[in-house]
């Protein structure tokens, strides 16, 4: 059976913070505010795993309040995922996300991220596409208010 799974994530951007996405540096004045580091992309990601197998949200499985997760690299939140995937008979096939965000310009390091998340994932590169939009000045994501990711995934449960 091939399932299918939806993840969105949104962070506000703050000055002194860095800015981490997809498992990668990028350089920038601003980065995501929040409890791990912030990593929308790997955090989008991590809740379309959990989605397609409904097995809640990342909140859910890894708490705020924990103080175990205090400025954790979300890359390992990802790992701990897949571990509940493969858990319960999943295997991913396949990620697709996007990346919404006004600045830094992002596509120099699309390939990176990708490569950093496939290897986490456990799966090949040709299986991550990671993509980015610009938001094009619109709304708080045009303000640099905050950066957002949406990802979909698909898992084969045997
Ligand atoms: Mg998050």
């Amino acid at each position: 059976m091939t399932r299918v799974g939806f993840g969105f994530d949104l962070h506000p951007l703050r000055r002194g913070r860095p800015l981490v996405l997809g498992g990668v540096t990028l350089p920038s004045e601003i980065g995501l505010d929040g409890h791990s580091d912030a990593d929308v992309l790997c955090h989008a990601v991590g809740e379309a795993l959990l989605g397609a197998l409904a097995l809640g949200d990342l909140g859910r499985h890894f708490p705020d309040t924990d103080p175990r997760y205090h400025g954790i690299s979300s890359l390992v939140l990802l790992d701990k995922t897949m571990e509940l995937v493969r858990a319960r008979g999943g295997r991913l096939v396949n990620v697709d996300a996007t990346v919404l965000a006004q600045a830094p310009r992002l596509l120099p390091h699309l390939d990176e991220m990708a490569k950093r998340l496939a290897d986490t994932l456990g799966v090949g590169g040709d299986a991550v596409s990671v993509k980015a939009k610009s938001p094009e000045g619109l709304g708080l994501l045009g303000r640099k208010e905050g950066i957002a990711a949406m990802a979909v995934v698909s898992v084969e449960v045997t």
